[in-house]
Order: structure tokens, then sequence, then C-alpha cells
């Protein structure tokens, strides 16, 4: 299934196409057998959700064949996950992307810091989050600072039953499904966890596409373009380390909760965005997830239903 959120916060299945321009979106909320809340900092029904979907999943199936869709730019989406308890993200997780930091770091901290070349995770902040209605919003002292701000655009899962020292072996079990992520990101001398928490530093979407109808993680197609022009192309079978062991190793760490958000690295081609840009990343099975740039001393344009070319507003 397609999980999408929308408007106020209500739950829906995407039906008929991978892509916006055929799809449609059926409201199953109705379905769920427990309350909704539209409120989006309690956020119970939607972990309860993550973390029971197998119980649900024939019952929400259901309500979205039985559902008449509505054209999805008669909807809001919204970043598909909840008030999650953490963002957790991977560094340093493709190997070309590990060789072309050492120039960009060169350039932009004027050193290599060679900690940051090995496989890692850090936290990002669930604030950061936007969706695929929102902006990205450049903060005016960044960019009075002259530091750069880069685009990576990443492979997400969403954590649906969550645990602690899960073995790699059924790991995947533990991933409710997966969504398209921008890990918008300041290439400054600051912690990892400042660079990349600004508000609107985390786009998600367009929703979740569970488990069982992605597929194979290691096996999907990220491209990223700013402006129509091709900035990062990976498949996750480049991964260093694969969906499975960054969730066994992350909740070696820290416990994962029901609607956590992993990110799973950066593949190569990270560059800068700037104010007017259009990033648009599309992620085999998944989706297309397209935000315009902005900094933040303009006003947004609300969702414009065709984001294929710049908004003109730098
Ligand atoms: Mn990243």
């Amino acid at each position: 299934m397609k999980l999408a959120l929308f408007d106020d916060h209500r739950l829906g299945a995407v039906v008929g196409g991978d892509d916006d321009s055929t799809a449609g979106l059926v409201d199953i909320t109705d379905a769920l057998p427990w309350p909704h809340d539209p409120d989006p900092l309690t956020a119970g029904w939607w972990r309860r959700l993550c973390r029971d979907f197998d119980q649900v999943r024939d019952a929400l199936r259901d309500a979205a064949a039985a559902g008449s869709p509505v054209p999805l730019d008669e909807v809001r989406l919204l970043a598909p996950a909840l008030n999650p308890s953490k963002i957790v993200a991977a560094a340093s997780n493709y190997a070309a992307h590990v060789e072309e930091m050492h120039g960009v770091q060169q350039r932009t901290l004027g050193r290599v810091e060679s900690w940051m070349m090995h496989f890692d995770v850090f936290l990002k902040s669930p604030s950061a989050m936007a969706g695929p209605c929102d902006e990205i919003v450049l903060p005016a002292a960044e960019l009075e600072a002259g530091h750069e701000i880069h685009h990576e655009s990443e492979l997400v899962a969403i954590v649906g039953r969550g645990g602690k020292d899960i073995p790699v072996a059924g790991a995947l079990d533990h991933v409710l499904g997966y969504t398209i992520g921008l890990d918008i990101t300041v290439r400054s001398p600051a912690d990892r966890s400042r660079r990349k928490s600004h508000d609107t530093f985390a786009p998600l979407g367009p929703w979740i596409t569970t488990a069982d109808e992605a597929g194979d993680p290691a096996d999907l197609d990220i491209a990223l373009q700013v402006n129509g022009t091709d900035r990062q192309r990976v498949n996750t079978r480049d991964l260093l380390t694969g969906v499975g062991e960054i969730v066994s190793y992350a909740s070696h760490m820290m416990t994962l909760l029901p609607g956590d958000v992993l990110f799973t690295g950066a593949p190569p081609g990270v560059g800068p965005i700037a104010p007017g840009d259009v990033l648009d990343a599309r992620i085999s099975r998944l989706g297309r997830l397209r935000l315009p740039v902005r900094d933040d001393g303009l006003p947004g344009d609300g969702c414009p239903t065709d984001r294929a070319v710049a908004t003109g507003t730098a």
C-alpha cells in the first residue's frame, strides 16, 4: 500500500499509479479500528498504525479498494511521518560520496575531517520535517555567513515495529515502508545536529510505500534533479551499509520506536542549493518529491500543482 498523510493529518491510500500525475487518493481514516486524532503532536494513532500495521493492513486495503479516489492536487499532502521520537540518519554510506566529501570539506572547511569519512549514524531534529507541499527555507544567517547549503537525496525507511538490539537477520521486518527524503545540510564547522536540523531541512514524501510493495530496498534507483539538471543518480545496491544493517546498528545504540524515521545516506553528487531552485527527487517505486527553495525573508507560494520549473522567487 501507499500510505499518505493529508489535509488535517488524515490517513490516505494512494491508488492508481506511482507518479502524482496519474495517482489518486482515497481517505481511509475511518477504516482505522482505533480513534483518529488530528493533533500531530500526540500522534498516538499514527505510532500505533506503524507498530500494528500487519493487523490492519487488510481492512485498510479493503477501504482503499472500495473508496472513490480524488485527484492528488485536490488534497494537501503532508510529510508521511507524525512527530517521530527521532530521525536517525546514516553518514558516509556510499563510497563515491565519501570520496567527493574530501573535496567538499577542503573547500568549505579548509581541511578534511577524517572521522567523518566512516559510516555512522547521527540524529536530525524531527521538527525539521517538511512535506511535499512545503518549501525548503534557507536561514538568512547561514546564507549571510557564506556557508554552502547542500541537498542530499536519500532513501528513507519508516520504522514499524521498533526494538532494541535488533539482529541483522530479520531487521527489515521492523521497517513499515519507505519514502523519499532530502537531508538538507549546511556545510560549516558546526555539529551535524545543528547543520541539519533547521526547520524544513528534512522534507519527506510523497507517501510511504509499504515494505511489501516497495520490494528489495537494495535495488532502488535514486535520482535528483535541480532546476531540471541531473545532480544525483545512484542505485541503493551501492549502499555500503544496507537498510537492515542500519536498523540493527542504530538499535544497538538506541531503542527504535514505531514511526521513527531513518535516512540511509547521501549518494554522490551533493551540491549547493539557492533560493529559487526547485529540487525534484525520484526513487523507483516510491514516487517523486518536488520542493522549491526560498530564503526566510520571502513568503511561500502555497502548493502549486506543477513544480517542474523554477518558481522564480530568487
Ligand atoms: Mn545525509
